[in-house]
């Protein structure tokens, strides 16, 4: 039996644990949960100490295909996606290569950021040309397209190959739902303080994308050819109805592509979708009809091309927020409400000139560009 001594001591204690965890519940913060449903596994870092361990609620990361020598170049983009984004969020950089890595070059792009960086050597599997292309035919084609940009250019045309069709597939890459994609040499106008990637995650994106344009059609004659065949091969593999993108690519009634396209050098992108079948069969498609090297495909229209035909509208999201410069083009929030966050000229923005596509976009999806409201209501829960 316990003594009646005992047994108040341990009522005392009780008592006191009790008056502990309900001060403890009120003064240590909790993480903002999300109005969305399915982000309920969120796990912050505690201290700055322990940022470069943090588990990250979405598993993403920044990929970023380089040479050695764009190492100035790639050390300034992230210069200003840590200034501007990644100091709070410290995702992982994920740098793809045709060739090995320097330790100047490793050593100088993890001094940038806490967060890890990871390199990788692409195999010869992924670049280069496949058996079935007749590289004389190649070389033929490069000389008579010395007059268009990078007409000429043999180790362009595997960079566009790779990223349309393998970057994706970089072991690498395994880990990883969500990329961001970054180029040496561009520019981050905006501060970006909500978690990207849970927003994309959240609301079912599945691409999002801040500028688009016209494609130089001497790169790409026979692209639409190619891709109607597909359309025509794989119905079960479209969106259609409302939802349908497709409209935003022709002005002719499908006769003819007009170009359009997202560009790709700034992407945040659902890995899932790219490694979906339906997407790999595109691009088998295009890659067996010779066109990244008879021609000169690029790798944003071909990605353009695949979300028009496979994605509904309400997985496609505008990054309005985000102002941006990839020479010579820049995305510059013109709404004021943004502007406080941004140090971009906004006369400067390309979204309603000539070349841009967004008009034609916003003929079929109105209220693409977010009013304040509807950015706040999407991008509060994930701010810190
Ligand atoms: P542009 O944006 O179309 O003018 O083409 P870029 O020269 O910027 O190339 C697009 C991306 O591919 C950039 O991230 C480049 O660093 C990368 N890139 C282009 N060519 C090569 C190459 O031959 N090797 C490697 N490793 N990266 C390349
Ligand atoms: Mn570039």
């Amino acid at each position: 039996m316990m003594s009646k001594r005992r047994q108040t001591l341990g009522l005392q204690i009780l008592a006191a644990l009790a008056i502990f965890m309900t001060v403890a519940y009120y003064i240590i913060p909790t993480p903002p949960t999300s109005s969305n449903t399915s982000s309920n596994n969120l796990a912050f870092a505690t201290t700055s100490d322990d940022r470069h361990n943090t588990t990250t609620r979405v598993k993403a990361a920044f990929v970023i295909l380089a040479r050695n020598s764009n190492l100035d170049g790639v050390r300034q983009s992230m210069r200003q996606m840590e200034d501007r984004f990644n100091r709070k969020f410290n995702y992982p950089y994920v740098f793809l290569n045709d060739d090995e890595f320097t330790d100047e070059f490793k050593e100088l792009t993890t001094s940038m950021t806490k967060a890890r960086t990871l390199y990788g050597k692409i195999d010869t599997s992924h670049w280069g040309y496949p058996s079935f292309i007749d590289q004389e035919k190649a070389a033929e084609t490069r000389k008579n397209m010395a007059h268009v940009i990078y007409g000429d250019s043999e180790s362009y045309r595997h960079m566009c190959r790779y990223q349309s069709g393998f970057f994706f597939r970089h072991p690498l890459l395994d880990e990883f739902e969500y990329y961001w994609r970054v180029e040496p040499d561009i520019n981050y106008y905006c501060d970006v303080d909500y978690d990207v990637f849970q927003m994309m995650k959240d609301n079912n994106f599945k691409y999002g994308w801040t500028l688009s344009l016209t494609e130089y059609p001497e790169t790409i004659p026979t692209l639409w050819k190619t891709t109607k065949e597909f359309m025509e091969k794989h119905p079960e593999h479209l969106t259609n109805g409302p939802s349908s993108l497709r409209k935003w690519l022709t002005d002719d009634g499908f006769e003819n592509y007009n170009g359009c396209h997202f560009w790709s050098n700034f992407e945040v992108g659902s890995l899932e979708f790219l490694r979906s079948q339906k997407y790999l069969d595109y691009f088998e498609h295009l890659d067996h009809a010779g066109g990244f090297f008879y021609e000169r495909w690029g790798d944003a229209p071909v990605h353009s091309l695949a979300v028009a035909m496979m994605l509904p509208k309400e997985q496609v999201h505008f990054f309005n927020d985000i102002g941006y410069f990839h020479n010579p083009l820049m995305h510059c929030p013109t709404e004021r409400y943004l502007q406080r966050n941004c140090h971009c000229p906004a006369e400067k923005n390309f979204d309603w000139e000539g070349w841009s596509c967004a008009t034609r976009y916003k003929k079929l999806d109105p209220g693409f560009v977010w009013d304040e409201q509807t950015y706040r209501r999407k991008t509060d829960p994930y701010r810190i």
